[in-house]
C-alpha cells in the first residue's frame, strides 16, 4: 500500500516534470535563502546555456524581483530578448522555501510595438520624430525646465524656397533636400534627440534644459547648415530657411501656448524678409498687429489705384562724359493715410511675401517708362530710368510679357530701360535665371546686377549671364577711405568690368573723399547723397532737365 502512494507520489512528480520540461516558457525553482538554482527546465537550460549567461539573467531577476513574488518585463540586454517574468513563492522539495521564475519571450511582440510606435511617432521620409511626437515630448521638456527652475527653446523653422526647389527640380529632389537637412540637424550636438519635422518644409528643434546655456552656439550652427548649398541634380542649390524662437517657461508654458508663439516669431521672420531668425517678445505680438494692419493697408492701396505710392527719382552720374546726369533709378515711396511714411525697406518684404510687389512692381515699371519716354522726347534721349525688379517679379511665368508690354504701351526706347536685379537665393537655379534674363534681354532693355558684392557666388553670376550694369553695394563705398579692402574690392571689379565691357555704377557715394578714390579708380557711374538724395519727379525735372521742351 506504501508503496503504492510512493509510486503514485513518483508518478506524479514525473508527470509534472515532463509538463514543466516542455512548457512553452523558461521555467526555474531558486532557494530563497542561498539564490541557488534547484530547477531549471530544458527552454531555461537552452536559452542561458552558458554559465555567465545564467549568471546575468540571475542578476536581472535579483534586479528587478528583488521582492520575490510579481511579475513584470525585462529586458536581456545579451540575448536582445524581452520577457514577461512570472514571479511566485514555492515550498520545494523536502519543505525548502523557493521561488519559480517563468519567463516569457515577449520579444516579437515587443518589437511589433516598436514598430508601431516608430511609424506614429516618426516621419517617414527623413526620419525624424513628427508632429505628434513633438505634441507628446514638448510637455516633459517644459516640465523638466519648470521643476529645475531653467530655461529652454523651441525653434520654429520653415525654408524660404522650398517650392522653388520642389518644382523647379521635381519632387525626388524635394525630398533629397529634405532628408539631407534632418541628417544636418540631427548631428548639432545637443539636439540630436529632440529634431521634428511638423511637415512640409518646417522643422521644430526643442533645446532642451541641459543645452539652453549653448543655445547661442545651436543657433548658430542651425543658421550655418543653410549657408552653404546643397548639391542636387548635378548644381548647387542654396536654400535658405526663416525660423522663430520662443523660450520656455517665460514665452509659454503649455506645448500649445510655445508652438504658436514659435509660430508668430516665425512669421515675424518672414514678413521682415525671410532667410532670419525672430526671437519671440511681447512686442512681436503688437509688431505682428501691426504687419496686420500694414497688409491691409498696402492690399487697399493697391486697390485704390496706387494713389499713395510715389517714384522718387535718384539721379546717376556718368563720370566718363564730365560728371553729367545720365538719368535715374526709380525708387518707390509709400505714403500711407493711415500709417505713415514707410520706408521699402519696410514695406518691399512683406510686398514679396504677400505677393503684392507684382501689381506694386508693375506699377513703378509703367510710371518710370513713361517718366523716362517723356525726358527721351523733349531734349533728353539719353537719359535712362532704372528699375527694381524682385526675384518675386521675375519668378512670374509671363515676366516677360509684362515687360514686353511696358514698352509697347510707354512707347519707351527699351535701350532706355535697365531693369535692376539682385543675386537672389530664391533662383539659385542658374539655368534657369539665365533663361529668364535671356527672355527679358531679347526685348532690348538693358540689365542691371543690383547689389553686387553681398550675394553668393557673384563671380559665377557676372561669368554666365550677360549683365549690361554692375551696381557695387554701398557697403563697400561706408568705409572707402580706412578700408584697404573696400578699395582692392571695388579696384578689382572695375578692372573686371572692363574686361568683360561691363558698365560699372558704384551707388552711396555720400562724401567728397568718397568720391575723389572712385574717381581715381576710373569708375564709370555714380549715384548716391553726394550728388543728390531720391527727390520727387517735379524736383528731378527742375534740376536735371531744365531744357525740357514741352
Ligand atoms: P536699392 O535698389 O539698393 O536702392 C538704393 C537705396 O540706397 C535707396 O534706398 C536709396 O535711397 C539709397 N541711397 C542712395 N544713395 C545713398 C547714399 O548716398 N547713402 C545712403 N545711405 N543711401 C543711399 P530706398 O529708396 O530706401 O530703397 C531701399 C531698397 O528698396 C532699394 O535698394 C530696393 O531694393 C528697394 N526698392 C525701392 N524701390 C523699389 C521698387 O520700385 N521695386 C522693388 N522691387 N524694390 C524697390
Ligand atoms: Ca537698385
Ligand atoms: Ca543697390
Amino acid at each position: 500500500m506504501q508503496n503504492l502512494e510512493v509510486d503514485k507520489g513518483q508518478e506524479v512528480a514525473g508527470i509534472l516534470e515532463a509538463v514543466c520540461e516542455n512548457i512553452g516558457n523558461a521555467v526555474c525553482v531558486r532557494n530563497q535563502e542561498t539564490g541557488e538554482i534547484l530547477y531549471a527546465n530544458k527552454l531555461m537550460r537552452e536559452v542561458f546555456v552558458s554559465p555567465t549567461d545564467q549568471e546575468l539573467i540571475l542578476k536581472l531577476i535579483d534586479w528587478e524581483m528583488p521582492t520575490g513574488n510579481g511579475h513584470g518585463e525585462v529586458y536581456y540586454e545579451e540575448g536582445r530578448c524581452w520577457y514577461d517574468l512570472h514571479c511566485a513563492t514555492v515550498t520545494w522539495l523536502s519543505r525548502q522555501p523557493a521561488y519559480l521564475y517563468t519567463f516569457h519571450d515577449i520579444t516579437e511582440k515587443k518589437q511589433y510595438q516598436k514598430m508601431m510606435e516608430h511609424q506614429t511617432y516618426r516621419d517617414f521620409l527623413t526620419g525624424l520624430l513628427n508632429r505628434m511626437s513633438c505634441e507628446k515630448d514638448l510637455p516633459g521638456y517644459i516640465e523638466d525646465a519648470i521643476l529645475a527652475e531653467a530655461e529652454g527653446a523651441l525653434l520654429y523653422l520653415d525654408l524660404d524656397d522650398f517650392k522653388h526647389i520642389n518644382e523647379g527640380l521635381g519632387h525626388q529632389y524635394g525630398d533629397e533636400l529634405l532628408k539631407a537637412i534632418a541628417l544636418e540637424l540631427q548631428r548639432i550636438e545637443g539636439i540630436s534627440e529632440s529634431c521634428y519635422r511638423m511637415g512640409g518644409d518646417e522643422f521644430v528643434i526643442i533645446i532642451p534644459r541641459v543645452s539652453y546655456p549653448r543655445m547661442e552656439e545651436i543657433l548658430s550652427q542651425v543658421k550655418e547648415i543653410f549657408d552653404k548649398p546643397w548639391f542636387l541634380k548635378n548644381a548647387d542649390y542654396y536654400c535658405t530657411m526663416s525660423m522663430g524662437v520662443a523660450v520656455f517657461p517665460g514665452d509659454g508654458a503649455t506645448a500649445q501656448e510655445l508652438l504658436k508663439m514659435a509660430d508668430i516669431a516665425l512669421y515675424d521672420a518672414k514678413r521682415s524678409g525671410r532667410n532670419r531668425y525672430a526671437r519671440y517678445t511681447k512686442e512681436t505680438d503688437s509688431k505682428s498687429g501691426k504687419r496686420l494692419d500694414m497688409e491691409k493697408n498696402m492690399r487697399d492701396a493697391t486697390i485704390s489705384g496706387y494713389r499713395e505710392f510715389e517714384i522718387f527719382y535718384q539721379p546717376i552720374i556718368d563720370l566718363r562724359k564730365g560728371g553729367v546726369c545720365s538719368g535715374a533709378e526709380a525708387l518707390i515711396r509709400w505714403n500711407s493715410m493711415e500709417l505713415g511714411f514707410i520706408p521699402p525697406s519696410e514695406f518691399i518684404p512683406l510686398a514679396e511675401y504677400l505677393g503684392l510687389i507684382n501689381p506694386i512692381g508693375n506699377y513703378v515699371l509703367m510710371e518710370a517708362a513713361r517718366r523716362c519716354k517723356y525726358w527721351n522726347d523733349h531734349g533728353y534721349p539719353e537719359y535712362k530710368v532704372n528699375v527694381n525688379l524682385s526675384v518675386v517679379q521675375l519668378l512670374q511665368p509671363d515676366i516677360a510679357d509684362i515687360i514686353h508690354r511696358a514698352i509697347t504701351e510707354t512707347g519707351i526706347n527699351p535701350q532706355s530701360l535697365t531693369l535692376e536685379v539682385t543675386e537672389s537665393l530664391a533662383i539659385n537655379d542658374m539655368a534657369r535665371m539665365k533663361n529668364i534674363l535671356a527672355n527679358i534681354k531679347k526685348l532690348g532693355v538693358r540689365i542691371a546686377l543690383d547689389d553686387f558684392g553681398t550675394g553668393y557666388s557673384s563671380l559665377n553670376h557676372i561669368r554666365e549671364i550677360p549683365f549690361d550694369v554692375i551696381k557695387v553695394d554701398q557697403s563697400f563705398i561706408r568705409d572707402l577711405e580706412h578700408d584697404a579692402y573696400s578699395r582692392s574690392f571695388i579696384k578689382m571689379v572695375v578692372q573686371l568690368a572692363e574686361e568683360i565691357d561691363v558698365n560699372i555704377c558704384i551707388e552711396g557715394v555720400e562724401t567728397k573723399e568718397q568720391f575723389r578714390i572712385l574717381a581715381d579708380m576710373n569708375v564709370g557711374m555714380i549715384q548716391g547723397y553726394y550728388f543728390d538724395r531720391p527727390v520727387t519727379w517735379k524736383e528731378f525735372e527742375q534740376k536735371y532737365t531744365p531744357d525740357l521742351r514741352h
